[in-house]
């Protein structure tokens, strides 16, 4: 009876020991679930896919204060700078800005934030490259906000003029290459 008794006890005080613990402020947690990486490169892409051929939407200075939104099984993290999403390889990114041992300007990195510093570059325009190889295909155009999955036949269509971010132009081939498809709308 008494062992019972024990066991009664033991049963319903276990979801209260299980909320106590919970709420106990534990430091290594909140490190682990810190939504920040820092950027241990000089600089570094970032994609518009999760793919090493994918078109870069933007440059990241090193040591930058990165968002991480997710990670991919293959190595690849979805980050946010600015108002900017897309891909870099996960290997490139660090938990703490002190960590970063890449080639970076510290004296600049500090005096515009320290640990919050973030530079972000928008690539440049690729108009050019496309202009370079006039056989690659038809012209495509793709909003740069790093989620879009679908590429316009001209940024004239309804969904691109709504597209609040960078414009990105390439050829209907690397676009697929990419993974996008075309848009509903205008295809
Ligand atoms: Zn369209």
């Amino acid at each position: 009876m008494q062992k019972l008794f024990l066991l009664l006890c033991l049963t319903c005080c276990l979801p209260f020991w299980n909320v106590t613990h919970a709420q106990t402020p534990d430091s290594t947690s909140i490190q682990r679930s810190s939504p920040y990486r820092y950027v241990n490169a000089t600089s570094l892409k970032l994609r518009i896919q999760p793919d090493a051929t994918a078109m870069a939407s933007a440059v990241i200075a090193g040591a930058s204060r990165v968002q991480l939104l997710g990670e991919t099984e293959d190595g690849w993290s979805q980050i946010q700078v600015s108002a900017v999403v897309g891909y870099v390889r996960s290997e490139y990114l660090v938990e703490e800005q002190q960590q970063v041992s890449a080639d970076v300007n510290w004296e600049i990195i500090n005096a515009a934030g320290g640990a919050t510093y973030s530079r972000l570059v928008p690539a440049a325009s690729p108009h050019r490259k496309v202009v370079a190889k006039p056989a690659a295909g038809p012209k495509v155009y793709i909003c740069g906000n790093g989620r879009t999955e679908v590429y316009h036949s001209s940024s004239d269509c309804a969904a691109m003029r709504r597209c609040t971010y960078q414009t990105l132009v390439m050829s209907q081939r690397e676009a697929q290459a990419s993974g996008l498809r075309g848009c509903m709308k205008c295809y």
